[in-house]
């Protein structure tokens, strides 16, 4: 059976970013407490769970939000608890992100010390106005010093987060930016593409016209530039906003892509046990009061029926660079990758827009651009 991932939500921020649609608290820290009991309390509901005591976990993410708010110590509390109660494969990858606004040396040596092994750091930008425009609470030099910090702190995996295809931005700029990262030598670097959604401060500003964001011509010449620099530099294009050296692959991303069971706790968090997909309530009174009385605090859930399945599949193989691995698609759903979808993969395939690769379908260089597209055709 493979190997499940845990993911725990820590939803505070210190200020929330313009472009932010993420369930997240700005300005509630002293709430932190009463989360973190809420948090035991799942965890030991979950943890009674048949099919969640049967699953060895190897990953465990600290996503948010900012949980580089979170003291090392009520890390530690959490990793304690999570280990005394879940069973875990030997080698766990425990990943935290963090702000560069709200951690120190210091702080990541504890991190360090009490078993968080990966280091995710949200840089976005290493250029001023870019950061300003995005409304994050640190600066350049700030993102600079602390991933230099993570490295003194004994992370030997280290991922940096930036977003490219900002309103106003150049090409020069993105290129700066890139080369500021790889100078830093991370293990790992995801690279996303802007998106505007809807109800963010970001979307308002376009709507009004005091910023222009890019067109999609322009966003893929981004994306091109993105991957070639990258890949020059020795980093692997794994998915599509993913790159990494050989061996760091963020084994617990991975876990969502090939389909693995996962286990999210704390507010707004998605869970997977294969076929169904639940999430818990994406408000934090709610949360704690269900938790309080004793109760999980699911909100809603999605059972897969068996074409949503073979989507999901083939969309997230495809994302990946290695593809939709065929063998594992015939066993999984008794039918050969050719003739799902009525046939839209082999039209696919004569446009040039995916291609075989041994054991495996996935998309050509040319696909590549048009993932989300392709995906639509799939989805019908
Ligand atoms: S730090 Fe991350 S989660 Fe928090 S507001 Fe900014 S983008 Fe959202």
């Amino acid at each position: 059976m493979a190997e499940a991932g845990l993911y725990i939500h820590i939803p505070f921020c210190e200020k929330r970013c313009r472009y932010c649609d993420f369930y997240t608290l700005a300005g509630s820290r002293g709430r932190i407490p009463d989360y973190l009991a809420a948090l035991q309390r799942e965890l030991a509901l979950r943890a009674a769970e048949p099919f969640w005591q049967r699953q060895r976990f190897a990953t465990l993410f600290f996503g948010g939000g900012t949980p580089s708010l979170l003291s090392p110590q009520q890390i530690a509390e959490i990793l304690d608890s999570c280990f005394a109660q879940l069973r875990f494969a030997e080698r766990v990858e425990v990943t935290l992100e963090a702000n560069p606004g709200t951690i120190d040396g210091t702080q990541m040596a504890k991190y360090r010390a009490v078993g968080v092994n990966r280091l995710s750091l949200g840089v976005q930008s290493f250029d001023a106005a870019e950061l300003t425009l995005l409304e994050r609470v640190h600066s350049p030099q700030q993102a600079l010093v602390a991933a230099q910090n993570a490295r003194y702190a004994g992370f030997e995996n280290l991922n940096l987060d930036f977003m490219f295809a900002l309103p106003n931005q150049t090409l020069a700029h993105w290129q700066q930016t890139l080369q500021q990262a790889v100078a830093l030598a991370p293990d790992h670097l995801s690279a996303y593409n802007l998106t505007i959604e809807p109800g963010t401060p970001i979307h308002a500003a376009i709507q009004r016209g005091e910023l222009k964001p890019l067109t999609p011509e322009e966003e893929r010449e981004f994306f091109a530039f993105t991957i070639g620099f990258l890949e020059q530099h020795g980093y692997r294009h794994y998915e599509i906003s993913n790159f990494a050296k050989p061996g760091f692959a963020a084994r617990h991303n991975l876990k969502y892509w090939d389909g693995s069971p996962y286990l999210g706790l704390g507010a707004s968090a998605h869970s997977f046990d294969g076929k169904r997909r639940f999430w818990n309530v994406a408000n934090l009174r709610k949360y704690l009061e269900r938790l309080a009385q004793g109760k999980l605090a699911e909100e809603g859930e999605e059972k897969l029926t068996l074409q949503q399945r073979m989507f999901e599949f083939a969309f997230l193989g495809l994302r990946q660079r290695r593809g939709i691995p065929l063998a594992e698609f015939s066993q999984k759903f008794k039918m050969p990758l050719a003739q799902a979808f009525n046939g839209e993969l082999r039209r696919l395939e004569a446009q040039g827009l995916v291609i075989h690769e041994g054991e495996y379908l996935r998309l050509s260089r040319e696909g590549v651009f048009l993932c989300d597209e392709i995906c639509g055709r799939l989805a019908g």
